[in-house]
């Protein structure tokens, strides 16, 4: 297998960059890289029927992976997870065709792991040994386990309210774990100085261009699973939004592949109504979303009070016609009761949140009861067993 890795792409002005050195946000504007690869190739040389003659983890997909040499994968396992038809949720909600994508099968218990994989892999490619993330709880976790894997130096910074399985994850893989007063912007600041000082690569996501690649992978699957079309709908639970920019990136490549035609899902961002950033902005009809005070929510992976993808998730969303909503704590608890009594899938509360969502937007006449929707399950439950004991 060989990676079509082309070069880097600069989201705002196109401009282009090496991919085979290390780097960040676009130099020149600030903002975010993404991976392109030589598509016209993979057209002619690739057959999408392959993958499914290949283990069913994210690497399946390595020809549209950042990777080059196959012996840099650093690996748990991730990605593969299933597609869960919602029967149940089906009948009680008067829904033709519902389906959870489980996440919280990952490695690591969330689909954090899909990223970090990828950015961990291409980090060891390009000899980057020593790596810095800030992180609302899941993504130190889940840094520290690949690079305990890959045999890398990890540093995390964490709110020190960040739940506590994350903490515990982060410490036992033997990470430099430090405990921050505020939110993921505030520890963003301390990773990066920290950075600086100690010669460390910071893989914040969205900052780092290689996160993205792990989490579009969730596209390819639920196309794959859907045996090449898209569904109607997907809501995702949004807080720097990586996965879901990660997902539409993965449809335009599929489209410019020949593989899926010009349909695209509604792409509808759920946030916690304790910080909703790009909800807000949604509704005011920018394409910067203005930083959220007094962050606050029990959905710790979406207390994101600023998102540098900001303009992403929101051109993304419009395009897609979908829409931003929020949803309160009270309302994600019963949506984790209610999705685990009826599925026997035990979410974490972010996943919980695109229930509770489906069913506002539901009463609201957004969806239809056909509209075939996949509610995009980040996480498991049993990295929230505190949160948990309330619902
Ligand atoms: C990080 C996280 C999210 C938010 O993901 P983004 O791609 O940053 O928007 C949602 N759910 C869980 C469980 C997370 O850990």
């Amino acid at each position: 297998m060989r990676s079509y890795l082309s070069h880097l792409e600069c989201t705002e002005t196109g401009e282009t960059y090496n991919a085979d050195e290390p780097h960040t946000l676009s130099p020149a504007a600030q903002k975010v890289l993404y991976p392109r690869y030589d598509i016209d190739a993979v057209r002619r040389e690739v057959d999408p029927s392959v993958f499914a003659t290949r283990p069913p983890t994210m690497w399946r997909y390595f020809e549209l992976m950042p990777v080059r040499d196959e012996s840099n994968i650093v690996t748990l396992g991730e990605g593969g997870t299933p597609m869960i038809r919602a029967s149940n949720l089906e009948r009680s909600l008067g829904a033709r065709t519902l389906y959870i994508k489980d996440e919280g099968q990952n490695p690591t218990g969330t689909f954090k792991a899909r990223g970090l994989s990828s950015a961990v892999s291409r980090a060891k490619e390009l000899g980057l040994t020593k790596l810095t993330v800030p992180s609302a709880g899941n993504a130190g976790g889940a840094l520290a386990s690949y690079c305990a894997r890959g045999a890398m130096e990890c540093h995390v910074f964490m709110p020190e309210d960040a739940p506590p399985a994350a903490k515990t994850e982060a410490a036992l893989a033997g990470s430099h774990l430090t405990l921050v007063k505020g939110l993921i912007n505030d520890a963003g600041r301390l990773s990066r100085e920290k950075a600086a000082e100690l010669g460390l690569f910071d893989v914040s996501t969205l900052r780092e261009p290689y996160r993205v690649e792990g989490k579009k992978t969730m596209g390819y699957e639920i196309v794959q699973s859907l045996e090449w079309r898209v569904p109607e709908a997907i809501i995702y639970p949004t807080g720097g939004g990586t996965g879901l920019v990660a997902m539409w990136k993965a449809f335009s490549e599929m489209e410019c592949l020949g593989w899926i035609g010009p349909e695209r899902p509604k792409m509808i961002v759920v946030q916690s109504t304790g910080c909703a950033p790009i909800v807000r902005a949604f509704e005011q009809g920018v394409r910067h979303a203005e930083p959220w005070e007094n962050a606050q929510t029990i959905a710790a992976g979406i207390r994101v009070p600023v998102a540098v993808g900001d303009y992403l998730i929101l051109d993304t969303v419009r395009e897609s016609g979908g829409t931003a909503i929020a949803v309160t704590d009270e309302e994600i608890l019963a949506g984790m009761r209610e999705m685990a009594s009826a599925e026997g899938v035990w979410s974490a509360p972010e996943g919980a949140a695109t229930l509770v969502a489906y069913r506002k937007l539901r009463e609201s006449g957004f969806l239809a009861p056909e509209t075939e929707t996949v509610l995009l399950v980040t996480g498991a439950g049993s990295k929230y067993t505190d949160v948990a004991m309330g619902a």
